[in-house]
């Protein structure tokens, strides 16, 4: 069985798909481009934001926001202390310091009273200047938007959407991408939105912040690629990807109601059984990962061992809190505040899932969830 099925995707795409790659290899045009530009327009359309740049991947879309806003040594960046690394790594090689927020055991989103604690800790203690909130809509669950922007408002700080995993997802009538001041996004294959490499995107409605990434991703150009006027990057979308996401938009909103389906059952079927996502009312979630939660760690490694008997992947959206990463365990965080990362990590384990998963497919994973929990 696979765990995220894109080969299925694919055999339902792949006509469309070879058709527009070769118009762009019979265009002779693959960095940028028309195409490129196409795609952006659309997809900052489908999300409702102003303008859409197109970049190498997740990880420097974030690091062009960072870049943009002037984001380095003597700032302090919060987010949530269960995530992927690419959170806050761009900025912590800008020079920024990470600031690591417990998370909240019902939406596995940052918890807004600990971001509190650690703004004020923060400007108490005197070393950094709190300057930005990396806001991520974890497994496609938006983050509560509204609360944060309430306390980025109180402090000063801009309000980033790490919404890597959300593209789709749905927040009190917003869609994720446009959730914050500024936001970014993957295009990474098995994102909800995934490309056949590595691809990435910034969103804002900010004309002169659109200008100033547009800059950046590359070399900082100015009028031309040979007038730079400030030190930039490399990270551009190139035309292969962009052909790839312009077949696979048309889709997206089909898979999205699909996902809902297919999340829809699990929570039926699992119900009880095993700690079951909680999307809030009139959210939607993309279902990145649909993740649960076994009762302790013993059964969740009987559950994944079972599963993995039959031949059913699971995998971990992560193993580890932030924190408590080697590389930043220099740092001195304190284990005790960090107690329901720390459960979640003990706790939670993905299941195979995707638009394209089968009735039986579903049906073979619960049958042997439900044989292998303790009543
Ligand atoms: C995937 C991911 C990123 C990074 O995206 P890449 O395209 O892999 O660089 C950033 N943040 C989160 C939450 C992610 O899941």
């Amino acid at each position: 069985m696979e765990f995220i099925n894109l080969k299925a995707q694919h055999e339902y795409l792949k006509d469309e798909i070879n058709k527009k790659i070769e118009t762009v290899l019979e265009s002779g045009k693959f960095i940028l481009s028309d195409m490129v530009e196409e795609f952006e327009e659309k997809i900052a359309d489908y999300v409702n934001m102003k303008y859409a740049i197109g970049c190498a991947n997740g990880t420097e879309a974030l690091q062009l926001i960072f870049m943009a806003y002037g984001i380095g040594a003597g700032d302090a960046i919060f987010c949530p202390d269960m995530t992927f690394i690419a959170s806050v790594e761009p900025a912590v090689m800008l020079g920024a310091y990470p600031v690591f927020c417990d998370i909240d055991l019902k939406t596995f989103n940052i918890d807004i009273s600990s971001l509190e604690d650690k703004i004020s800790e923060t400007i108490r203690s005197g070393n950094y200047t709190p300057k930005a909130i990396v806001g991520v809509d974890f497994l496609g669950n938006p983050a509560a938007f509204e609360e944060m922007k309430k306390i980025s408002d109180k402090y000063g700080l801009l309000l980033i959407e790490d919404a890597a995993q959300g593209m789709g997802a749905i927040y009190r009538d917003k869609k994720c991408c446009s959730l914050g001041d500024i936001s970014a996004t993957s295009f990474f294959p098995t994102k909800p939105l995934g490309c056949y490499g590595d691809g990435g995107a910034v969103f804002t409605n900010d004309e002169a912040v659109c200008n100033k990434i547009k800059s950046l991703r590359v070399h900082g150009k100015g009028k031309t690629k040979y007038d730079n006027v400030q030190i930039g990057l490399n990270s551009r979308l190139d035309a292969i990807q962009a052909a790839v996401l312009l077949v696979k938009i048309e889709v997206l909103e089909e898979e999205l109601v699909k996902r809902q389906d297919i999340a829809g059952y699990y929570d039926r079927e699992l119900e009880g059984v095993v700690k079951t996502p909680f999307i809030e009312n009139g959210n939607r979630s993309s279902y990145a990962q649909y993740v649960v939660l076994a009762k302790n760690d013993t059964e969740k490694k009987r559950l994944v061992t079972a599963l993995s008997n039959e031949d059913i992947p699971t995998l971990y959206y992560y193993p580890n809190p932030m924190h408590a990463l080697p590389v930043f365990r220099k740092y001195g965080y304190l284990d005790k505040d960090y107690q329901n990362t720390f459960e979640y990590c003990n706790r939670a384990f993905a299941i195979p899932f995707s638009p394209y998963i089968t009735i039986e497919e579903q049906k073979k994973i619960i049958e042997v969830i439900k044989r292998n929990v303790e009543n």
